[in-house]
C-alpha cells in the first residue's frame, strides 16, 4: 500500500515536472529546473522501500534532464538559426515589468517570464491610446561583450513623450537599469557578432481603469526583447518610396514628435496602399503647405546634394530619431555640410542621393521616389556613396568594430 502510494506520487510528480518543463520549453531556466528536481528527489526519496542502491537511479534520472537542458541551451547559442533571423518577433525568456502610480512612484521592477500581461478592459491605453514605445539595439562584439547604443537618449525621449500625454516616466537611471537587466537576462538571445542584434522594446502605458477621458491612475513600464537579423541581408538594399498627397502622419500641435502608439495605426492604410502598388513605404509631406518633406512611416529622411546633406528640422511633427541625430554628427565630423531646415519636395528632383535613418535599418538608401506620378531615381540602381559611407561608419561604431570616439556606446560586462 505504502509502496504504491509512494510510486504514484513519484510518477505524477515527475510527470508534472516533465509536462511543465516541456511546455515551458527552453524558457525554464537552468537553475530553477535544477531546484525543482532536487526538491522532488529529496522530498520523495523512498529509501525505506527501495534501499540505498536505488538512489543512483533517482539521482541519475533528474541529471539526464539537466544535461538535456544544457545541450539545448548550447545548441541555441551556436545554432545556424542565426543566419535565418529576420525582423519578426522571436519570443525570448524574460521581460522587465514595473508599475507606477500616477504621481510617478515606480515600484521596484522585476524580471518575469515573457508572456501575456493582464490589463483592465477599461485601461487608458486600450481605450484612449495613452501609451509610448521606444526602440534600441544591443550588439554582441567579437570578444563576447555587449554594446548598447546611446540608451540614455531613448530614456530622455520617453520622458519627453510621457510629459506630452500626461504620464509619469521612469528616470534615466531607472530606464537604463531596466534595459541592462533585461538584456543580461536574455543574453543567450543576442546574435553572435555580425549576425544581427537584440532589438529592445520598452513600453510605457496607462494601465489604470478610466471611463471618461482622463489620465490613468496607474502605469506599466515594461521591456521585452527579440533577436533580429541585419535588416538587409545582402548589405544595403535601396527602397522605393511614394510621396503621399492625401494622408498625413502628423499635424502642428499634434503628437508627431513623440513615439506615442497612436501615431502608427494611422499610417497603416497609406502604407498598405503604397505596398499594393509595389512601393516599400510612404514619404509624408507637411500637412499645412503640403510641400515640405517630413519623414517616412517610421524613419527620418535625408537629402544629399554635393557636399550638403539636408534633413527636415524637427519642430513637433517629426520624430527626433536618435539615428538621425547620430548621422548628423557623423556626417559633420566627415566634413559634410549638414543642414536641419525646411526641405521642399522640389529638392528631390535635384538630389544626388536620398536615404532614411532609424534604429531598425540604421541607414536605408532610397532607390526611387515617386511624386505626382513622376519617378525620380537615385544611386544608379545601386547604393549612393554617401549613404554607404555613413551606414558603414555608424554601424561599425555601434558594433564596436572601431574605437568609439563619440562616447556613444555603453558596454555591458
Ligand atoms: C522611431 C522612429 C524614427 C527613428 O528613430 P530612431 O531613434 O532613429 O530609431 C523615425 N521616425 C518615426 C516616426 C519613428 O517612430
Amino acid at each position: 500500500m505504502a509502496r504504491s502510494v509512494m510510486l504514484s506520487k513519484l510518477c505524477s510528480s515527475y510527470g508534472a515536472f516533465l509536462a511543465a518543463s516541456s511546455s515551458l520549453g527552453s524558457r525554464i531556466s537552468f537553475s530553477s529546473s535544477y531546484k525543482v528536481l532536487f526538491l522532488y528527489t529529496w522530498y520523495l526519496w523512498p529509501t525505506e522501500l527501495c534501499g540505498e542502491s536505488s538512489q543512483f537511479f533517482f539521482v541519475a534520472f533528474p541529471f539526464l534532464f539537466l544535461v538535456k537542458d544544457m545541450q539545448s541551451m548550447l545548441q541555441q547559442e551556436s545554432s545556424g538559426d542565426w543566419d535565418s533571423l529576420g525582423f519578426g518577433l522571436v519570443e525570448t525568456d524574460f521581460m522587465y515589468f514595473m508599475r507606477s502610480s500616477s504621481d510617478g512612484t515606480f515600484s521596484k521592477g522585476e524580471l518575469l517570464p515573457f508572456g501575456p500581461i493582464q490589463l483592465n478592459p477599461s485601461s487608458a491605453v486600450l481605450n484612449y491610446g495613452q501609451g509610448l514605445f521606444e526602440g534600441l539595439k544591443a550588439y554582441r562584439k567579437e570578444d563576447g561583450s555587449i554594446l548598447l547604443f546611446r540608451p540614455e537618449e531613448n530614456a530622455l525621449r520617453m520622458i519627453a513623450g510621457a510629459e506630452r500625454i500626461c504620464m509619469p516616466a521612469p528616470t534615466v537611471e531607472q530606464f537604463l537599469d531596466a534595459v541592462k537587466q533585461t538584456v543580461l537576462a536574455n543574453k543567450r538571445w543576442i546574435p553572435p557578432a555580425g549576425k544581427g542584434s537584440l532589438y529592445i522594446r520598452p513600453l510605457l502605458v496607462g494601465s489604470g481603469p478610466v471611463l471618461s477621458l482622463v489620465p490613468a491612475s496607474e502605469y506599466i513600464f515594461l521591456i521585452y526583447v527579440a533577436p533580429v537579423g541585419n535588416y538587409f541581408k545582402e548589405g544595403l538594399a535601396p527602397i522605393n518610396l511614394i510621396v503621399e498627397e492625401g494622408y498625413h502622419r502628423a499635424t502642428p500641435g499634434g503628437t508627431g514628435g513623440i513615439k506615442t502608439i497612436g501615431n502608427y495605426a494611422s499610417v497603416l492604410k497609406a502604407q498598405k496602399i503604397a505596398k499594393e502598388k509595389g512601393y516599400s513605404d510612404v514619404l509624408y509631406l507637411d500637412s499645412v503647405h503640403k510641400k515640405y518633406l517630413e519623414e517616412v512611416s517610421s524613419c527620418n529622411v535625408f537629402v544629399v546634394k554635393g557636399n550638403a546633406i539636408s534633413t527636415p528640422a524637427t519642430k513637433g511633427t517629426i520624430l527626433p530619431g536618435i539615428t538621425r541625430k547620430s548621422i548628423i554628427d557623423v556626417a559633420t565630423s566627415k566634413g559634410y555640410q549638414v543642414e536641419e531646415r525646411l526641405v521642399s519636395v522640389e529638392e528631390l528632383l535635384e538630389a544626388d542621393e536620398v536615404f532614411c535613418t532609424g534604429t531598425a535599418v540604421v541607414v536605408s538608401p532610397v532607390g526611387s521616389i515617386t511624386y505626382l506620378g513622376k519617378r525620380m531615381e537615385y544611386g544608379n540602381n545601386g547604393v549612393g556613396v554617401v549613404s554607404q559611407e555613413l551606414y558603414s561608419s555608424l554601424t561599425s561604431l555601434q558594433m564596436g568594430l572601431v574605437p568609439d570616439n563619440m562616447g556613444w556606446t555603453m558596454q555591458l560586462q
